[in-house]
């Protein structure tokens, strides 16, 4: 299924540069942001509709505790009512860390000398697999710096080399790329490895303020970075994710940005992006920030918030840049994915003798290195389901994530049930003894919750062979 575009653009043409900084800021300066008028922008957004550049700038100038309190409030609504209770859990693998780009705020710049530069072998890479599969993962992204050896086909065999290990009942279902750019061919090279989402950051929107973080490199060309994954859906892969890094620049033009480009894919090709991500500007080897546009974490929660409100219907990624209470209080808000478990340092799942972090073999420090157990048990207190499910993509079923929020009872009918099942092997396969019983008492109470509105029997049944040690088993 596809989104129809109604307001959005008919200008808009595939591959031609679309963000228009007056625009932007014009609306930003003339948004009317009175407790009344954000009211009724929550309401269009909890009646499931995308909201339109103006309203969202609305929601970005309201400054007043009680708007910011209805925003939040309304993103909270929108989530639980779309999307009931699921996370789904991912972890990020670093294939290499080459990269010829000079990214002023990335560890892996290629100016920066005391990077300590890896690319996995293939033996590594099966390697580190195998201890994430050994964690529970059924779902990676995989990274790469922006170097010459890391092409479409580098990429699209490691995709395979991912998909081919098989440790005991471990598996990896889904892989993701966080990559360079490529051109129409090698997103279809890579398409044919059988990929999940292509996702690529455009880090700031702002045209200028671009080019000072990226003075040299390939990725020094602002709008061939802005139109890449146009290039993605003219060679047929339209599970895209876009995001902006922030601390970059001004939030409140970031977050108008995302949703301009999320409208130009919408007018484009008629599918927005399968998930926005938000990464915030973390420490990393030998840089020095300029803090201006730091994002606090206040505003931080307010961007998750407004972005839920305003794409209604797109994933929304939090990573663990973010520090456990920081994650735990803001996923309230709309987040769907969150990784687990997480290590970013080259090799590091399956060289276990590493305990700190070394930022000159990382990319940049992250703040939430709790296992994929520890983070299943926060879920699990917070009432949320955990999920691995991969189901959709494997059964074709493409455009999930506009299904889950269109589909009248798509999500009682697959994704809770998959949820179940996929928490179920984590529990029989990897989970700590004391973890099993809250893992089966979710299960049960989400049991409880589906009953008479889908077919509970035949999940229990699923269950009961999941018991008897199948695996894989999904609507
Ligand atoms: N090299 C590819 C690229 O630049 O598109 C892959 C992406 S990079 C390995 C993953 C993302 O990490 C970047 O797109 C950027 O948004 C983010 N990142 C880079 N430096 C960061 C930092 N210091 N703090 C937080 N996130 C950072
Ligand atoms: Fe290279 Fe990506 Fe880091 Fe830029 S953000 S220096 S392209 S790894």
């Amino acid at each position: 299924m596809k989104f129809k575009p109604e307001q959005y653009r008919i200008e808009d043409k595939p591959g031609v540069p679309f963000i228009d900084t007056e625009e932007i800021q014009q609306m930003l300066s003339e948004a009317n942001s009175d407790t009344e008028t954000v009211r009724k922008i929550i309401a269009k957004s909890l009646e499931k509709n995308r909201l339109s550049l103006p309203e969202v700038a609305s929601l970005i100038n309201a400054e007043d505790q009680e708007s910011i309190d209805l925003i939040k409030q309304g993103a909270r609504q929108l989530k639980e009512k779309v999307y009931g209770n699921r996370i789904v859990l991912f972890a990020p693998l670093y294939v290499g860390n080459e990269c010829t780009n000079d990214c002023q705020y990335c560890g892996f710049r290629t100016s920066n000398a005391s990077a300590d530069r890896n690319t996995l072998s293939n033996p590594q890479l099966v390697k580190e697999v195998e201890a994430l599969e050994d964690s529970g993962q059924k779902r990676l992204i995989l990274v790469f710096g922006e170097h010459p050896r890391y092409n479409a086909k580098f990429i699209a065999d490691a995709a395979r080399t991912v998909y081919s290990v098989k440790k005991g009942n471990g598996a990896i279902r889904r892989v993701n790329i966080n990559a360079a750019p490529l051109s129409v061919e090698g997103f279809r090279e890579v398409t044919e490895a059988g990929i999940g989402t292509y996702q690529i950051f455009q880090e700031t929107y702002h045209p200028e303020m671009y080019k000072r973080y990226h003075p040299s490199g390939k990725k020094s060309d602002y709008a061939n970075r802005l139109v890449s994954l146009d290039r993605a859906q003219d060679a047929g892969l339209d599970d895209v994710g876009i995001g902006a890094l922030f601390g970059l620049y001004d939030w409140r033009f970031e977050v108008m940005a995302l949703v301009r480009h999320t409208n130009h894919l919408e007018a484009c090709y008629n599918v927005g992006p399968h998930t926005i991500s938000f990464p915030r500007l973390q420490d990393a080897s030998e840089v020095n920030f300029d803090t201006r546009y730091f994002v606090n974490d206040q505003e931080f929660a307010r961007i998750i918030a407004i972005l839920r409100l305003a794409v209604p219907y797109t994933g929304l990624i939090l990573t663990a840049r973010e520090n456990a209470s920081l994650r735990k209080e803001v996923m309230s808000f709309g987040v769907s994915q969150i990784d687990g478990g997480t290590k970013i340092e080259i090799a590091a799942y399956s060289d276990t003798s590493r305990k700190e972090q070394n930022l000159d073999k990382e990319q940049f420090r992250i703040n939430d290195d709790r296992s994929l157990g520890e983070i299943i048990e926060e879920l699990l207190e917070e009432d949320y389901l955990p999920s691995f499910c991969t189901a959709c993509y494997r059964l074709g079923r493409t455009g999930e994530h506009f299904m889950e929020f269109s589909v009248p009872g798509f999500i009682k009918r697959f994704c809770s049930p998959n949820a179940i099942l996929t928490l179920a092997e984590y529990l029989e396969d990897y989970a700590k003894p004391h973890l099993v019983d809250k893992g089966w008492k979710m299960i049960e109470k989400n049991l409880d919750s589906l009953n008479g509105s889908t077919n509970v029997p035949e999940i229990r049944a699923r269950l009961e062979r999941i018991r008897q040690g199948e695996r894989d088993l999904y609507f």
